[in-house]
């Protein structure tokens, strides 16, 4: 099925040692998710920098998904620890994620947004002006606009999210999130608002999440698209062994990835975290 394959980035397993000199690559440990060659240095990182500083209900949080079935669509922690850090460089105070599964990366964002979207930026490169906030509901201001298809998924995670404090800045939407972006492109009012946005969900329809957003994203503000190495099979030979999920989205991320380095509006890097973060700045 389309959803539980989408990232399930961990899943092929790294090539087997061909004899035992070589470094053994399989990822075992859920959330353990890298495109380095060494399974001892993603470990050195995640032992070291990632859980000795990992927010206690994150932790709880990661420990739940563990036990999910489909675990392996899950943040990795050292991606997540980067999120949050990269919210906090840019003062984000509105954002947005597509893909939330049991919420790993949205209580990254949650607790990384000040409480009532007023904090100011220490290291923000734009003239900040207030930004009107539009997901209000009866239970107050919400600066997290969060989607996915599946409720069920964000409520395995949701009582971690409420036991740190911040569910109360999150406004989450069941369902798809292309007629949530147009609904909220109607209101020329949400236009260049969101500072954030985390795309993490079909990866066949990153492209049609870029053209709406680039409206939707301030300027200075950024794009985050997930999994943009797909599990390394975007330099693999078209003819290669790979499973057939990956196979199915591979042309769908190669696709982007040429389309974000030839978009002039947005600046661009491309980070090996995770499976693959791009992070897109918007220019024009
Ligand atoms: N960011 C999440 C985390 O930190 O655990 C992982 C998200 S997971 C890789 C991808 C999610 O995208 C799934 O939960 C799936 O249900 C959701 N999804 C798939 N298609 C979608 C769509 N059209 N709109 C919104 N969500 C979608
Ligand atoms: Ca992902």
């Amino acid at each position: 099925m389309a959803t539980t394959a989408a990232d399930a980035t961990a899943a092929a397993p790294k090539d087997q040692p061909a004899n035992g000199s070589e470094q053994v690559t399989r990822h075992s440990e859920v959330g353990h998710k890298s495109l380095l060659q060494s399974d001892a240095l993603y470990q050195y990182i995640l032992e070291t920098s990632v859980y000795p500083r990992e927010h206690e209900c994150m932790k709880e949080l990661r420990e739940i998904t563990a036990n999910h079935p489909w675990n392996l669509m899950t943040t990795s922690a050292d991606e997540g620890q980067f999120l949050n850090m990269l919210l906090k460089l840019i003062g984000a105070k509105k954002t947005m994620e597509i893909g939330v599964y049991t919420g790993y990366s949205l209580l990254a964002t949650a607790l990384a947004i000040p409480d009532d979207g007023t904090v100011s930026s220490l290291t923000s490169p734009l003239p900040d002006p207030p930004l009107p906030i539009h997901q209000e509901t009866e239970t107050g201001m919400k600066q997290i606009l969060a989607m996915d298809i599946n409720r069920e998924n964000y409520e395995l995670g949701l009582p971690c999210i409420e036991k740190a404090g911040v569910a109360h800045k999150i406004d989450f939407r069941e369902g798809p999130a292309l007629p949530v972006l147009d609904a909220l492109l109607e209101d020329e009012a949400n236009h260049g608002t969101f500072d954030f946005v985390f795309v993490d969900a079909d990866k066949d329809n990153y492209l049609n999440y870029h053209e709406r957003l680039m409206k939707l994203v301030k300027l200075g503000g950024l794009l985050g698209y997930d999994n943009t190495l797909w599990n390394g099979s975007v330099v693999l030979p078209a003819d290669a062994p790979m499973r057939k999920y990956i196979r199915y989205y591979r042309d769908f991320v190669l696709d982007l990835n040429k389309a974000l380095a030839a978009d002039q509006r947005v600046e661009i890097c491309q980070l090996p975290v995770g499976d693959g973060i791009t992070l897109c700045r918007r220019a024009k």
